[in-house]
């Protein structure tokens, strides 16, 4: 991932994704909330007040020269949904969802993270997008999978030419785990997976993992992983492990450049 600023905004991209897309992935830094959601909160939900909320997603949209109205985004619920949006979508919250995928250039796919997993899709060929988060019950729920199999079923998207970026999320030194979720996962996933890491201390999950082998297996080879624990990160990330219930949610957004 490529680090940038702009103002005191901080935000991330993955360059192998390509000029088509335009994405961000935002982090805590430059935002007008306080303690404890300083200071780019972008969830409206968490306790936070409503107007610093908003004129952090001004900023964000300032920070890409992005059009609010543009925006779609999705009550996230750790679900394995993943709903197909379009231009009657614009401004739209698609409830009960945890992936949107569009084939529509400027509609602008926005997600909230705070440990869970970013999974941006594209494919070059087709035009098509799409962005996922999964912690532990999306992983279990193939939330990547169904991602990558939406595109190709709606968008006759061929999969081996899709890019895949995975962002920050909580990483396998921090995410320990009970004995429920491991049973969960090792359900789903292989231990070739390299999802579930045995330690002295007990056992972590890796999301990076889980869903690069989910991804893998449908053929996605290009996939960049951007390996910084959001746990371990506080400075630049919210993390509801590290943080609490009281914390905020970091922004991610992709969008098609179209012609
Ligand atoms: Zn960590």
């Amino acid at each position: 991932m490529i680090r940038h600023h702009k103002g005191g905004v901080v935000y991330y991209t993955f360059p192998h994704l390509g000029w088509g897309v335009k994405h961000a992935i935002f982090t805590r830094l430059g935002g007008l909330s306080h303690s404890p959601f300083d200071g780019l909160n972008v969830g409206h939900l968490v306790g936070d007040k409503d107007k610093a909320v908003e004129a952090n997603h001004r900023i964000i949209y300032e920070t890409l020269a992005l059009n609010a109205r543009e925006v779609v985004t999705a009550r996230q619920v750790h679900s394995h949904s993943v709903a197909v949006v379009g231009p009657e979508d614009k401004g739209r919250i698609v409830p009960a969802t945890d992936g949107l995928v569009t084939e529509t250039p400027g509609l602008t796919l926005m997600l909230r993270f705070a440990d869970c997993l970013p999974i941006l899709l594209y494919d070059p060929q087709k035009q098509v997008i799409g962005l996922g988060h999964a912690g532990w019950r999306g992983t279990v729920g193939l939330l990547a999978q169904r991602l990558a199999e939406t595109m190709r079923e709606e968008f006759g998207c061929h999969l081996p030419q899709v890019r895949a970026g995975l962002g920050p999320a909580i990483g396998p030194c921090c995410y320990s785990v009970g004995e429920e979720v491991r049973e969960a996962v090792q359900a789903v996933l292989p231990d070739s997976s390299g999802a579930v890491v045995e330690r002295a201390d007990g056992v972590y999950l890796d999301l990076w993992e889980a869903n690069r082998w989910q991804l893998n297996q449908l053929g996605i080879q290009r996939i960049e992983v951007g390996k910084i624990c959001t746990a371990c990160n506080t400075a630049e990330f919210f993390s509801h492990r590290a943080e609490g219930e009281r914390t905020g949610r970091f922004a991610v957004l992709m969008l098609l450049q179209g012609e």
